[in-house]
C-alpha cells in the first residue's frame, strides 16, 4: 500500500518514510489520544488538486480542540505542508492522512507534559470499497456493535481511539461475508457505516441523518447535499430507521475514501433495485465532475498543487 511513498511531512520537515517513527511509550499508542483527517487529492487538467482541504483542516482543528490538543501549526501552514508532501512524492492523485497525537512523556491517562506531534502521510489509494463497489454497489450488514453516542465520546470529532468502534463493526461485517457494516445509534436509529455516511433516495428526494444520530459530519456528505440541491433535488435531513433503508428506491454511502458508493443489499434484502440507481449515478457523476475540476462551479472546492522538484524540499 505504501510502496510508492518516499516522503512524509513531520513537525515542519519533509523526512523519509522510514524515519517517520513513533516511540512505543507514545501516549497515543496506549490511549488513542490523537486526531486525524482523511482527504483526497485528485488529478485535474491543471495538475493535482486537494478536495475541500479547508473543510478537512477545520474539522482537524475542531477534533483536536474537543480533546484539548493544541496543534502547533496554523491552518495555512498545514495546507502548505499537505502541498509539500504531495509534490515531494510527485503524485498526480493520492489519499492524504494528517494526524496529530500525543507523543512520549507520561503514561498517566492525563496527557500532561506529552509533546504534540503532527504528521502528514500521503499514498495512492484506490476506491475504498473497490472499483466494483462504485459501479455495482456494496453488500452491508447491521452491526451488532452500536455507534457510541456523544455523551460517551464526541461523535463529530475524528479521534484515533474512537475508531475501535468502527474496527469491531467492519471486522464483524467482513467476517460474515459483507463489504461494510452499518451501525445503529443507541436509540436504534441508523447512524452510519464504519467509515461512511448514508443517504437514501425515495420518490426522487434524498434523505440523510445528522449529528443527532451520532454520525461524523462528513465533508463528502456536505458536498453531496450541495450537489443534489444544485441539481434541483430536495434533501431532507433527519433520523433514519432501518425500515427507511429497506423500503427506499436507492441508497449510497459517502466518504472521502469511499467517495459515492451505492448500496445494493442489507443483510440479504435487496436495497432499491439491487444495483446502482439512476439518482446515485447522477450524484456520482456530479461528484467526480467536481473533484476533477470538470465542473467549474465547484472550483472553490479544489486546492491546486503547484509542481516543485523534491530536491528543493529536502
Ligand atoms: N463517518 C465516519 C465514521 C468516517 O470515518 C468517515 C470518513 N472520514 C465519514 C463518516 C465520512 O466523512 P468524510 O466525507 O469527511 O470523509
Amino acid at each position: 500500500m505504501f510502496d510508492q511513498t518516499d516522503w512524509v511531512w513531520k513537525d515542519g520537515q519533509i523526512i523519509r518514510w522510514g524515519d517517520a517513527t513513533v516511540h512505543a511509550s507514545a501516549h497515543a499508542l496506549h490511549y488513542g489520544s490523537g486526531v486525524f483527517e482523511g482527504m483526497r487529492c485528485y488529478e485535474t487538467e491543471e495538475g493535482p488538486a486537494v478536495f475541500r482541504v479547508g473543510a478537512h483542516l477545520r474539522r482537524f482543528y475542531s477534533s483536536a480542540e474537543v480533546y484539548g490538543i493544541q496543534i502547533p501549526f496554523t491552518e495555512a501552514e498545514l495546507q502548505e505542508a499537505v502541498a509539500e508532501c504531495i509534490s515531494a512524492n510527485n503524485y498526480r492523485s493520492c489519499y492524504i492522512r494528517p494526524i496529530c497525537y500525543y507523543g512520549s512523556d507520561t503514561l498517566g491517562v492525563h496527557p500532561r507534559g506529552c509533546p504534540v506531534e503532527v504528521v502528514i502521510l500521503t499514498w495512492p489509494w484506490a476506491a475504498y470499497l473497490g472499483d466494483d463497489g462504485l459501479k455495482t454497489g456494496v453488500r452491508i450488514t447491521v452491526s451488532p456493535w452500536l455507534k457510541f453516542n456523544s455523551q460517551m465520546v464526541p461523535t463529530t470529532a475524528k479521534a484515533c481511539g474512537q475508531y475501535l468502534n468502527s474496527l469491531l463493526a467492519v471486522r464483524d461485517a467482513v467476517s460474515r461475508g459483507y463489504d461494510e457494516a452499518l451501525l445503529l445509534d443507541s436509540d436504534g436509529y441508523i447512524a452510519e457505516g464504519s467509515g461512511e455516511n448514508l443517504f437514501i433516495v425515495r420518490d426522487g428526494r434524498l434523505h440523510t441523518n445528522d449529528e443527532q444520530s451520532s454520525i461524523l459530519l462528513g465533508v463528502t456528505r456536505d458536498a453531496v447535499i450541495r450537489l443534489a440541491e444544485d441539481m434541483g433535488l430536495e434533501v431532507e435531513v433527519g433520523r433514519l430507521q432501518l425500515g427507511d433503508l429497506l423500503s427506499c428506491d436507492e441508497a449510497f454511502f459517502t466518504g472521502t475514501a469511499a467517495e459515492v458508493t451505492p448500496i445494493r443489499e442489507l443483510d440479504g434484502n435487496v436495497v432499491g433495485g439491487g444495483a446502482r440507481g439512476p439518482i446515485t449515478a447522477r450524484i456520482q457523476e456530479a461528484f467526480f465532475a467536481a473533484t476533477s475540476g470538470r465542473d467549474s462551479r465547484y472550483k472553490d472546492w479544489l486546492h491546486y498543487i503547484a509542481s516543485r522538484p523534491a530536491e528543493a524540499l529536502v
